[in-house]
């Protein structure tokens, strides 16, 4: 039997535990680890699909200076030549580290030491800047730490959930099934969620605020009001444990309750129950995510947030705390050594000159950064404008993700040395390097990741390191032994690094910093090899237990008391009569991050295709969009076409575009281009929730769907989205200046061999042309195009690739662009596990299937990971209200 092995997830700051297994015929299966408790054997979608993304296909393999293959030795040899001479000349501040929520805590160690300890500069910032910085920035002022107090077990047990800016049924699916376990175990349990749109979260929540973006700084300092003025606050813990609460009460008594209604948008009703919900409960847990962070008052949001907490003295115990869930799988694990621009190694402060003392005596290092490096944003303006004359990027795609994307790209493009570290060959970055570094995947790589509740877990390797491939912590301490720091950089195994790691974590800390895992200074590389999931803070000499933070105080500032943040509320509208509309930005259930990995699963891009943009009905009506129309939307910074998705999910007056898809899935779509470069003050983390823009229809002369075995090449029309499929790949085009021969373009493109002719059908007065191509039996390309957008079924089309067509009516169901009538085509996947489309799950509710069991019962969907549940429940109830109102 194969062998097992225990790992964890890469993918969200869940840090779900795997098993992954290994066939004899090299085949990657995976299922959920029982035993890990973040995840107790479950796993969401993207999790399952884990497998189908660990091939070669496009891998980085050996390394390259110059888009020619080189020695490892010549590239290291080359860096560390070229970072020393760009230190020599303009000092330290001009090399730059840009690294990622992706890598182990070994890689992000050794990173970190090499920045701020050898090489002395601050300049290392990570993508994580983009995901939760706000978070953390918070927690410092509040708690004198980077402190997650709570654990997930707080969410199950607490009597009132509150997310906001938190689409959890997507972003962290298998926290959402711990919730919906435990709402449906204890129906007296209230959810709220806080969104300005009605995501699939809403499927659970009791109340559902749709919010204006940015009013949670208002709505939050409203309840800290309300709080004190229902008597609802803990005089003793405020008093015992607490600093700022009287001038933190008087700015948020300065807010008048219209100005509340006016900032958050919502009805006072809606307020008002929402904080009489907040005041008459004990056991409540604020959740909150990318919405809270990723906003111009994102720290202040955080801190509105954590206030209410500590007014009431609900932190710290059972179903108690303010809790922050990370997006990455180890973006806390990064802020444990550092790898943000200001933080120092192990939670201490780059600002104070007793931690910098403190961490230079422990690495023995000729310096340390002596002030905060630039953080992302500012760190790429210094690459544009020539302060930075070497970088380092590391495990991420900041030309996708960062904002203002394309003057991103341009700064890199013009950066004199560049360097990337990936797995993949080809990305959006990896096109501008001058030295290319293979790194270790999912699977390959060995380390430790810490999830969103402190949990340490490891990530072990099961598959063979392919070819040149090397891990990141290698990669870096190599390029510091040849940058003269052979000492500190003597790593021979993750295990030294993870023990030094734990060292400095303990060192000169006797409780005086949250984060200590002394116990494991010691550890040996069998130790590290079994080590089993566990809670930080373990200090040297104890065991691993289930640890809560604040509860009775001892928070890290220096007078051991927690901070009120007084704070005013902003103004949120950025809009104005050129760019009238809101953007939010955002993830789909089944992608990550910018598509790399989860772009290579059919299953995955099954649920979701193309990039698109959610528009509330009458907003589509005001700008002449109809349903599956492009739309094209525009900032001062850049433009995207994606398709139209009419709902009045979401909010008058906005858009919602996700943030998964690059140039090498679609024509137009990385919607970072769009969003400005605008930042939270105290954070530095971009506002990607809150951009004004302009749409309009994007105007195509003809519209096509397409289906081919082979990979389409040399796609060069206005719109293009491809994604995997069965069988091959489903593509989908818009041109504004159709080609003269569609025959002559379908063999270019679809690499069809020239002597193989089509079966077509043209009408020349609605402009409708099918043609497809097949080889003996099987399909190698169909191409359905029109002049509106094309209304053939797409996963009936897609089923063709696998299908027979020896028989000839076959061939003409499939120029007739319709399943024959005895083939039902599913729709668009729904359950990704089991493969059921949206018409199949219609069927079955008219066929009686009322409820989520019914229908999971009838055709298994929902019954596997459980990421489609709440879709289930939203189509049913649409079912049920269409039938209702007929
Ligand atoms: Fe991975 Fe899904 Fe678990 Fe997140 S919730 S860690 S994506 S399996």
């Amino acid at each position: 039997m194969a062998a097992e092995t225990k790992t964890t997830c890469p993918y969200c700051g869940v840090g779900c535990g795997v098993i992954a297994r290994v066939d004899d015929d090299g085949k990657v299966s995976v299922k959920g680890d029982p035993d890990h408790p973040s995840n107790f054997g479950r796993l969401c979608s993207k999790g399952s699909a884990l497998g189908e993304t660990v091939d070669l296909d496009g891998r980085l393999l050996y390394p390259e200076i110059a888009g020619e293959r080189a020695s490892w030795d010549e590239a290291l040899d080359l860096m560390a030549k070229r970072f020393g001479e760009t230190i020599a000349e303009h000092g330290p501040d001009a090399v730059a580290f840009y690294v990622s929520g992706q890598l182990l805590t070994e890689d992000y160690y050794v990173a970190n030491k090499l920045m701020k300890g050898f090489i002395g500069s601050g300049n290392i910032d990570t993508n994580s800047r983009l995901c939760m910085s706000s978070s953390v920035a918070g927690h410092r002022r509040a708690f004198g730490a980077d402190t997650v107090p709570g654990t997930y077990e707080d969410i199950e047990l607490a009597d009132l959930v509150i997310l906001t800016g938190s689409n959890l049924a997507w972003c962290h699916p298998v926290i959402y099934q711990r919730l919906a376990a435990a709402k449906a175990a204890r129906p007296a349990m209230k959810i709220v969620v806080i969104d300005p749109r009605r995501t699939m979260t809403c499927d659970i929540a009791d109340l559902h605020l749709a919010i204006r973006p940015d009013g949670d700084v208002a709505l939050f300092l409203g309840l800290f009001e309300h709080l004190i003025t229902s008597n609802a606050i803990d005089q003793n813990y405020i008093a015992e444990h607490t600093n700022g609460f009287a001038e933190t009460f008087a700015a948020a008594s300065s807010l008048s309750f219209n100005r509340m209604l006016e900032l958050t948008g919502l009805p006072a009703m809606q307020l008002r129950e929402f904080y009489r919900l907040f005041a008459q409960t004990d056991k409540v847990v604020t959740c909150y995510s990318q919405g809270v962070n990723q906003s111009s008052s994102g720290t202040d949001k955080v801190n509105a947030i954590i206030n209410c907490h500590l007014a009431t003295g609900r932190i710290g115990r059972p179903g108690m705390g303010p809790f922050s869930l990370t997006g990455q799988p180890n973006a806390m694990g990064g802020r444990e050594v550092g790898g943000l621009a200001n933080m120092l190694a192990a939670h201490m402060a780059i600002e104070s000159a007793e931690d910098r003392d403190r961490v230079q005596r422990f690495w023995q290092s000729p310096r340390i950064a002596v002030r905060p490096g630039l953080k992302a944003v500012d760190m790429f303006r210094a690459v544009a404008d020539g302060r930075i004359k070497a970088l380092w990027i590391m495990a991420t795609n900041p030309v996708v993700s960062m904002p203002d994307a394309d003057a991103v790209e341009a700064a890199i493009k013009a950066c004199p040395f560049v360097v990337v570290s990936d797995v993949l060959r080809e990305t959006d970055t990896t096109r501008h390097a001058h030295v290319l570094l293979p790194s270790l995947g999912w699977g390959e790589k060995d380390g430790t990741v810490t999830n969103s509740e402190r949990r340490i877990s490891r990530q072990r390797q099961f598959l063979a390191t392919p070819d040149e491939a090397r891990p990141d912590w290698w990669q870096m301490a190599e390029v510091g032994r040849r940058m003269g720091f052979s000492q500190a950089f003597s790593f021979q195994a993750n295990a030294e690094i993870f023990a030094e790691h734990a060292s400095l974590s303990g060192f000169e800390n006797e409780g005086s910093r949250d984060f200590d895992i002394g116990a494991y200074e010691a550890i040996a590389l069998e130790e590290y090899d079994a080590l089993q999931p566990f809670q930080w803070p373990q200090p040297a000499g104890t065991s691993p237990k289930l640890t809560r933070f604040f509860a009775a105080g001892g928070f890290y500032h220096l007078d051991r008391k927690a901070r009120f943040v007084a704070i005013e509320p902003p103004a949120s509208d950025r809009t104005d009569s050129r760019f009238p509309l809101t953007l939010n930005t955002g993830r789909v259930r089944d992608h990550w991050h910018t598509m790399t990995r989860t772009g290579k699963s059919a299953r995955l891009s099954g649920h979701i295709a193309e990039p698109f943009a959610e528009i509330h009905p009458r907003d589509a009506i005001e700008i002449g969009i109809a349903e599956a129309s492009l739309i094209e939307i525009e900032s001062p910074h850049g433009r995207v076409i994606v398709r139209a998705l009419v709902t009045e999910r979401q909010a008058r007056g906005s858009l919602f575009v996700p943030m998964h898809w690059n140039d090498s899935f679609a024509a137009k779509a990385r919607i970072d281009a769009v969003v400005a470069p605008v930042t939270d003050p105290v954070s530095g983390q971009p506002a990607s929730k809150n951009v004004a823009v302009r749409a309009h229809r994007f105007q195509a002369s003809h519209y096509c769907f397409a289906v081919s075995a082979a990979k389409p090449r040399n796609l060069d029309c206005a719109y293009w989205a491809l994604a995997k499929a069965d069988g091959g790949w489903r593509t989908e085009l818009a041109f504004d200046r159709a080609p003269d021969d569609w025959i002559g373009w379908c063999r270019s493109t679809f690499d069809i061999p020239a002597d193989l002719e089509p079966l077509g059908y043209a009408d020349e007065a609605s402009g409708d042309l099918r043609l497809a191509f097949f080889d003996g039996e099987q399909l190698l390309a169909a191409l359905f195009v029109a002049r509106q957008p094309v209304a053939v079924a797409r996963n009936w089309a897609i089923a063709q690739l696998a299908a027979s067509h020896s028989d000839l009516r076959k061939r003409f169901a499939l120029i007739a662009g319709r399943p024959g009538a005895d083939t039902i085509d599913a729709g668009a996947t729904v359950c990704s596990c089991f493969s059921v489309g949206v018409n199949q799950i219609v069927a079955a509710i008219r066929g009686g299937c009322h409820s989520v069991e019914a229908v999971g019962k009838k055709l298994n969907a929902g019954t596997n990971c459980g990421s489609c549940r709440a879709e289930i429940r939203t189509i049913i109830d649409g079912c049920l209200a269409a039938t209702a109102a007929e």
